[in-house]
């Protein structure tokens, strides 16, 4: 098969790309070069600024399948009968490392999935864990900052992070869960998915109820310890690459089951935990799963900077039939991912192939940089109101109310909340294997940390259950005795 020509990016023939203009055989070469110039500056812009948390992911293409009919809670259209099949996009990722960083570290997974719904596009932007480490966007910079390098040594700080867990006693259950044996999943396929905020969802009638999502892994769960995942790490930094692309290549495709938690908005302000509060989940006992659909990853991207690096998830991306609810980190993340995506990718985004939906997109904006698509069917229609016929407003799409009282009050939401008895919950759950696991975990990443910083931790763990503290004290011990038994560096 004869090759395409090659050109510039105006489309002329680029007639030899090996050699330089020069002023004679031995050089020097001339500006008006401008193929070498044209290449060397595309080169000097292939990077744009990586995400600041998030930055190194892994995603792929698939369907949604819906298995079980939830039109009763919304009117959503990717809900609206069974078998339905939507299209959708998942990104994978690491929280703290930078692009480069190695895929298995102990962190949590973002799990972040853009349906492409006949409605618009709608994201889910979770994590692979129910909770986070805080709940209230206040704290979330200084948050990230501990999990960073730090200003003067550049090396990540285990006394930044635990002397802000210690002190920010919301984070225990998170912490909890990323030392447990879930922390460091194997590859994306063999963990689960969390919408992890409350979102609600409306129906025909326009009933709110409150909803929680969970994508449950169908190759069930699979993960390294500490040691195990060095090895990983020693042989390939891109394992979660290779297991993931690998998989889809080979047509075993991985599946989640979805399910939802439903609460009925009026039993908001009943329960005994606050249930917009990111750092709690609701027992299953009082709400139990109810299954959706399947979702299915099949497809890998053909061009992952495009298709994945650029792809551009915000919990603002919600559609007719789902709505947000009062979590304070919720509400941040909705103006901060957009916020994010316009620095990092330019005004137009959502207008990028791998962002845009597939549904019609009728808008009033208008120019910016890199206005590259064209006008609506008619260009005397671009301001609103107008006589042109142009776009109007959609009141079938208008959402209730949110109805919960003192709504928009500034609210502690620290004194009096408990901040242990889920983390116990979840401690009762392991085995001795897991709780030892656990623990030795904790113990490893404080190496090196101020005392004073540990007995604070310690008298948190101490509250969860004295079995957690205790775990710890001892994985500590050991770890001394280990270090002070090793000869050091300068001996060998
Ligand atoms: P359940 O006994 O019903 O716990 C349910 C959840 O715990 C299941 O989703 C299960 O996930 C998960 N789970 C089970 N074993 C482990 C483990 N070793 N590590 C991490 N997660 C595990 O009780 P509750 O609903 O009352 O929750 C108890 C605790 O479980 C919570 O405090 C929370 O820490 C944790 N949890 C709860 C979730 C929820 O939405 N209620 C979701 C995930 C965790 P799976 O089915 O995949 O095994």
């Amino acid at each position: 098969m004869a090759s395409e020509k090659l050109t510039t990016t105006a489309g002329a023939p680029v007639p030899d790309n090996q050699n330089s203009v020069t002023a004679g055989p031995r050089g020097p070469i001339l500006m008006q070069d401008y193929q070498l110039i044209e290449k060397l500056a595309h080169q000097n812009r292939e990077r744009i600024p990586e995400r600041v948390v998030h930055a190194k992911g892994w995603g792929a293409f698939g369907t949604l399948t819906v298995t079980h009919d939830i039109s009763k809670y919304t009117r959503a259209s990717v809900f609206s009968k069974m078998g339905k099949k939507t299209d959708l996009l998942i990104r994978f990722s690491t929280v703290a490392g930078e692009l480069g960083a190695a895929d298995a570290e102990r962190d949590v997974r973002g799990f972040s999935i853009k349906f492409y719904t006949e409605e618009g596009n709608w994201d889910l932007v979770g994590n692979n864990t129910p909770v986070f480490f805080i709940r209230d966007p206040l704290k979330f910079p200084d948050f990230i900052h501990t999990q960073k390098r730090h200003p003067r040594t550049n090396m990540r700080s285990p006394t930044a992070m635990w002397d802000f867990w210690s002190l920010s006693p919301e984070s225990l259950h998170q912490v909890t869960i990323l030392f447990s044996d879930r922390g460091l999943p194997v590859a994306p396929q063999y963990m689960n998915g969390y919408g992890s905020h409350t979102y609600s969802f409306w129906n025909k009638t326009g009933e709110r109820y409150w909803v929680k999502f969970h994508f449950k892994t169908m190759q069930g769960h699979r993960h390294y310890t500490n040691r195990e995942a060095s090895k990983v790490i020693g042989r390939s930094r891109e394992s979660y690459q290779e297991e993931l692309f690998g998989a889809i290549e080979r047509g075993d495709f991985p599946r989640w089951r979805m399910q939802v938690q439903i609460m009925p908005e009026v039993e908001a302000e009943k329960t005994p935990y606050n249930p917009f509060d990111l750092t709690k989940v609701w027992p299953h006992k009082d709400y139990p799963p109810i299954d959706v659909g399947i979702l299915e990853l099949n497809r890998n991207p053909d061009n992952y900077f495009a298709q994945i690096e650029m792809a551009a998830f915000s919990p603002s991306n919600v559609v007719p039939g789902i709505g947000h609810s009062p979590d304070k980190m919720l509400q941040a993340r909705i103006f901060s991912y957009p916020d994010a995506h316009r620095y990092r990718l330019g005004t137009h985004y959502e207008a990028l192939p791998v962002n845009a939906p597939k549904c019609p997109v009728h808008t009033y904006h208008k120019d910016g940089a890199m206005r590259f698509f064209p006008n609506m069917p008619n260009p005397d229609a671009y301001y609103e109101p107008n006589s042109f016929n142009g776009p109007v407003q959609d009141p079938s799409a208008l959402e209730p109310p949110i109805r919960i009282s003192g709504y928009g009050t500034r609210f502690n939401h620290y004194e009096g909340n408990d901040d242990y008895g889920q983390v116990r919950a979840l401690f009762l759950l392991f085995d001795q294997g897991q709780r030892q696991r656990l623990c030795s975990n904790i113990a490893e990443a404080m190496i090196g940390i101020p005392q004073e910083i540990i007995e604070r931790q310690l008298g948190h763990l101490q509250k969860v259950h004295p079995d957690y503290a205790s775990g710890v004290r001892q994985a500590l011990a050991r770890l001394a005795e280990e270090n002070a038994a090793a000869p050091s560096v300068a001996a060998e």
